[in-house]
């Protein structure tokens, strides 16, 4: 321990640089044996047409486990996964397994479930993204509307027209564009406006508080009405108690997401899921 050494408290410093670095190298070394070994899954989670109660889309997110089977969380290792230059390869394994899962919804009762997957910023400065998503798309003989992807603002204002240009490639293609955790980063309404986009989420931080917090329900209030004045489709994020579903529905949001509905789930769940929330005879 530093402080037994006195003032020598680099040690200090050091021992927990390399515990960061080890953890880090560690999840690296995960990463990449799961996009070797195959063994990384994505889950599904509804977002629910608060009109009618039908799944318009679920959204892909990804699940990774550690040598234990323990899952290590995607906040842990997305950013992991981008600063070793492994989000790539990662990027398009989601990409390719979402497509393949749109495949394998063909002809059943998920067939017209779209699929969000999520996109890092770092995957956008790749000026052939958006050509090899829809050209994999294309492979699988599927349309690009059944495909969305979402973004942050900051990973999208960060970038130059090029990268815009690629969101306007997907989005004139026909694939769905959402600005994820909307109300979090720093982008203008200005702005916003120019981007290339079909549908906000506002992040769930908002609707955490909104029931107590006055600024919280006002800035919930202001997103919806910008949203739909702008023509975008607003989406919540992480309703998880009836008085919140009850509330953005009385507040206008068009589609939730959010463990009321639903966890996100492996997809063999996704028929069950589907048959429990029919309406029974
Ligand atoms: P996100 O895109 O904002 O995804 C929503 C997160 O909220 C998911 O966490 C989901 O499980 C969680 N969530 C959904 N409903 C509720 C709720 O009612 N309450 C609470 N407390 N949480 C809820 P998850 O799966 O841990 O993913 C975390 C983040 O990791 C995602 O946030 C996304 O930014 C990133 N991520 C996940 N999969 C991918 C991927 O394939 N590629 C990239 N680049 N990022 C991904
Ligand atoms: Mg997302
Ligand atoms: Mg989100
Ligand atoms: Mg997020």
């Amino acid at each position: 321990q530093a402080k037994d050494k006195g003032k020598n408290s680099v040690c200090f410093y050091t021992s927990d640089i390399n515990d960061r670095l080890h953890h880090y190298q560690k999840i690296a070394m995960t990463l990449h044996n799961a996009l070797s070994d195959d063994t990384l899954q994505l889950y599904f989670q509804p977002q629910i047409d608060l009109n009618d109660g039908h799944i318009l889309s679920c959204e892909a997110l990804l699940r990774c486990s550690d040598n234990n089977s323990q899952p290590i969380p995607p906040d842990v290792f997305i950013p992991v996964a981008e600063k070793s230059g492994l989000i790539n390869r990662i990027g398009n394994w989601v990409i390719e397994a979402a497509c393949q899962q749109l495949v394998a919804w063909k002809g059943t009762a998920l067939e017209n479930v779209r699929i969000d997957i999520n996109l890092s910023g770092k995957q956008l400065t790749n000026p052939n993204l958006a050509e090899q998503i829809l050209k994999t798309l294309h492979q699988h003989e599927l349309r690009p509307s059944q495909l969305g992807v979402e973004l942050t603002e900051n990973e999208v204002i960060g970038g130059d027209n090029v990268q815009i240009g690629q969101l306007e490639t997907l989005k004139n293609a026909g694939v769905h564009i959402s600005i994820d955790d909307f109300g979090t980063g720093y982008s203008s309404l200005v702005y916003l406006s120019k981007l290339p986009v079909c549908s906000l989420k506002i992040d769930r931080s908002f609707l955490v508080h909104a029931m107590e917090n006055e600024s919280d329900m006002a800035i919930m209030k202001a997103i919806i009405n910008v949203g739909h004045s702008l023509g975008l489709t607003v989406v919540v994020e992480g309703v998880e108690t009836i008085e919140q579903d009850k509330l953005v529905k009385s507040l206008g949001c068009d589609l939730a997401q959010g463990y009321l509905y639903a966890r996100p789930m492996p997809a063999d769940k996704m028929p069950e899921y589907l048959y429990d929330i029919l309406p029974k005879p």
